[in-house]
């Protein structure tokens, strides 16, 4: 079993009187960075001059390069994208790293696949968040927490994990309805790369085909969409299954609901889509995804360009198109083309 600690277990203490040095101002940078100063933590941004480091000094930050950041702070907090962390670590942290920090990152990918191998030195730790950077934020304003899984892998200073899990408190996972779960990079990679090779993506495909189904047996594309995923029930549902349990959750629905759930859910769980799977977690646990998506950044994207292309060209989207367009929102293909993180 691994070991959990609830809000009331975890400490800022540890964290109160280091700086923290966050790299990066995007989804993970600007939401953790605000709670560990409304948390009463000393935070300086690490950015490049840019339109994230005028957010930053927008929201009051002291914004420095990358560099000076690393070399001011007693805790740097590594939050650019994963698939420019080797570059930019090499480049901009390793130089100004130094023997007694702590260095963190929300996510075990890089290192736990070798992209990344830090000197020794420095105390080397994960608190990776199970929540996006936007949600961390709201839901620290609102006064609740969430989860994060924490993983050391290399304690230096003998007091790595007390660290770790004092970030943990003060990004938010200290507020009630937050915890710190025991984990490593490795774990946390796998996870990570398990669910978006597994239900993440089966979830977005099934809900396109029940469209196709619905629209080839005539109903109109409005009513479809709709009722599969345009509702947002889906998100709701999903809310639900965190509070009340995967299974708990459908007492929420109709009898004739809950019925025709039983009835046909295990169905749905073939020995196809377990060996599918299996071989995934084979290939991410080998190494052969990570490698693979290596040589696509490195060959410019391209398979990734078409996919994207293949999958937006379905007439579906068109459908949706007219739909969202109509009722005020943004559809696939604009979001898809549109930037992803602010600003
Ligand atoms: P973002 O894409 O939101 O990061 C954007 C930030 O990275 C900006 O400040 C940008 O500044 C900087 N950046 C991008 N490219 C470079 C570069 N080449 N050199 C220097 N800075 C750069 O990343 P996320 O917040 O999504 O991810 C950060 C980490 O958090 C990752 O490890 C990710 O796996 C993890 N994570 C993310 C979650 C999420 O909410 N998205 C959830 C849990 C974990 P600029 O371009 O101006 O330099």
């Amino acid at each position: 079993m691994a070991r959990v600690w609830d809000a009331s277990e975890l400490s800022l203490d540890p964290i109160r009187s280091r700086a923290v040095a966050v790299v990066g101002y995007g989804n993970q940078g600007r939401a953790q960075a605000l709670n560990l100063r409304d948390r009463g933590v000393e935070v300086l941004v690490g950015n490049r001059d840019d339109a994230y480091a005028e957010l930053a000094r927008a929201d009051g930050m002291t914004v420095l390069p990358v560099g000076a950041a690393v070399g001011r702070g007693d805790v740097v907090l590594f939050l650019v994208p994963d698939e420019v962390q080797p570059d930019v670590y090499r480049a901009e942290v390793e130089p100004a790293l130094r023997s007694g920090q702590t260095l963190g990152f929300a996510s075990g990918y890089n290192v736990a696949y070798g992209f990344l191998s830090p000197a020794p030195g420095a105390d080397l730790v994960m608190v990776a968040p199970r929540m996006i950077g936007r949600s961390m934020r709201e839901l620290f304003v609102e006064g609740r927490g969430f989860p994060v899984l924490v993983g050391v892998e290399r304690d230096e200073s003998g007091r790595a994990l007390e660290t770790a899990l004092s970030i943990a408190a003060a990004i938010g996972a200290g507020l009630p309805g937050g915890c710190a779960v025991e984990s490593s990079f490795r774990e946390e990679a796998t996870l990570d790369l398990f669910s978006e090779h597994t239900w993440a993506p089966a979830t977005v495909f099934i809900l396109k085909a029940a469209c196709e189904v619905l629209i080839q047996a005539g109903v109109s594309p409005e009513a479809a969409i709709l009722e599969v995923y345009g509702s947002g029930e889906i998100g709701e549902i999903g809310r639900a299954m965190a509070g009340l349990g995967l299974a708990g959750q459908m007492r929420l629905h109709s009898h004739t609901s809950q019925f025709g759930h039983l009835l046909w859910g295990p169905r749905y769980d073939t020995p196809q889509l377990r060996s599918l799977m299996a071989e995934a977690l084979a290939r991410i646990q080998d190494g052969s995804f990570a490698r693979r998506w290596q040589s696509e950044q490195a060959g410019g994207l391209v398979e990734f360009e078409e996919r994207w292309r293949r999958l937006l060209d379905h007439p579906l989207f068109g459908h949706e198109e007219r739909l969202y367009r109509r009722l005020g929102r943004v559809p696939s293909r604009a979001a898809a083309t549109g930037p992803t993180t602010q600003p």
